[in-house]
């Protein structure tokens, strides 16, 4: 039988333990905050930064909304990113991606502060997280490995193959699987026999943003799977990359989709925004 990895309750406990963490900071006169900027009226962005909202107030972080119109210029974020590198009660800097199509999302990246950069797509945290030094991580790979470690899946000496090298999924992925002793395979869409590459893996983790592309003939039999991807197929119901039904009876522990991975982005997004303010 099969353990099933649930992040819902998971992403609860790192939050509860984030709450306790901000209390104490409280007592000293002290409270996280988070700057949100949100340009454009994306659905689905607007959702994700209202989650966002939602999660800071649970844990009691102070979240300050920025809600641009959609003509907002280059120049006048750049502007906003500065102020709010300079304002010393401001933590974490997030802006909501994707941008309008007029500005540069490279040079919004490299803009925001690289101590409040609590996304970790910063030039500078990426360059740390290669090296082995502090500073932020992606939150959605950071996410993965707490998922791991308090399931109990052991990481070190095992073989991961992680499908997809996005530099905000793939990438980050790969190297903190590497820093926690894996041996790491990274596999894209130029792959060759994708399928036997994938059959390598004790851990199996994709991030290729193809509704349920992995199916039992991609998994070694005991094999745990990590599902990123999130879809939303016809009648509203959500998928992963994975074909969870098919995969999961040859897995010894998987995640679903929804309530595996998504919670824990916006987790760890709140933990990196608590560690910026201790
Ligand atoms: P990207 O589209 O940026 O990257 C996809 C990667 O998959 C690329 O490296 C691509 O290869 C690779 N790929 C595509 N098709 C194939 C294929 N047929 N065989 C092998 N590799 C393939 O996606 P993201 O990394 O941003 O996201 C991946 C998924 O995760 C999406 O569904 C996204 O919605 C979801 N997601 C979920 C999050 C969460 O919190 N749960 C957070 C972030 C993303 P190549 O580089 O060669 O093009």
């Amino acid at each position: 039988m099969y353990q099933i990895i649930d992040g819902k309750a998971i992403s609860t406990q790192l939050k509860d333990e984030l709450k306790e963490r901000v209390s104490a900071l409280k007592e000293q006169g002290k409270q996280p905050c988070l700057a949100v900027i949100l340009v454009g009226e994306d659905p689905a962005s607007t959702v994700y930064v209202g989650n966002k909202k939602k999660a800071c107030e649970y844990i009691g972080i102070k979240s300050l909304s920025y809600e641009l119109p959609e003509s907002t210029t280059q120049e006048e974020l750049l502007a906003l990113i500065g102020k709010l590198n300079d304002d010393d009660s401001v933590n974490g800097i997030l802006v909501q991606l994707p941008l309008p199509k007029h500005i540069d999302e490279d040079a919004v990246i490299q803009a925001i502060s690289p101590k409040k950069d609590v996304d970790g797509f910063h030039p500078q945290s990426v360059g740390a997280l290669c090296i082995g030094q502090p500073g932020f991580v992606s939150c959605t790979p950071a996410g993965i490995i707490e998922l791991l470690k308090r399931s109990n899946i052991e990481i070190a000496g095992k073989e991961c193959v992680v499908i997809g090298r996005s530099n905000i999924v793939g990438k980050p992925m790969s190297l903190l699987m590497l820093r926690e002793n894996a041996t790491v395979t990274i596999c894209h869409s130029k792959t060759r026999d994708l399928k036997e590459v994938a059959r390598r893996a004790d851990i199996l983790i994709v991030a290729i943003g193809k509704p349920k592309m992995i199916t039992a003939e991609y998994v070694k039999e005991g094999a745990v799977v990590i599902d990123v991807g999130i879809h939303r197929l016809e009648g509203k119901k959500l998928c992963g990359d994975v074909d969870f039904d098919d995969v999961a009876p040859h897995t010894s522990a998987i995640t679903p989709v929804p309530g595996g991975v998504g919670p824990m982005t916006i987790a760890m997004l709140m933990k990196n925004c608590v560690d910026a303010g201790e």
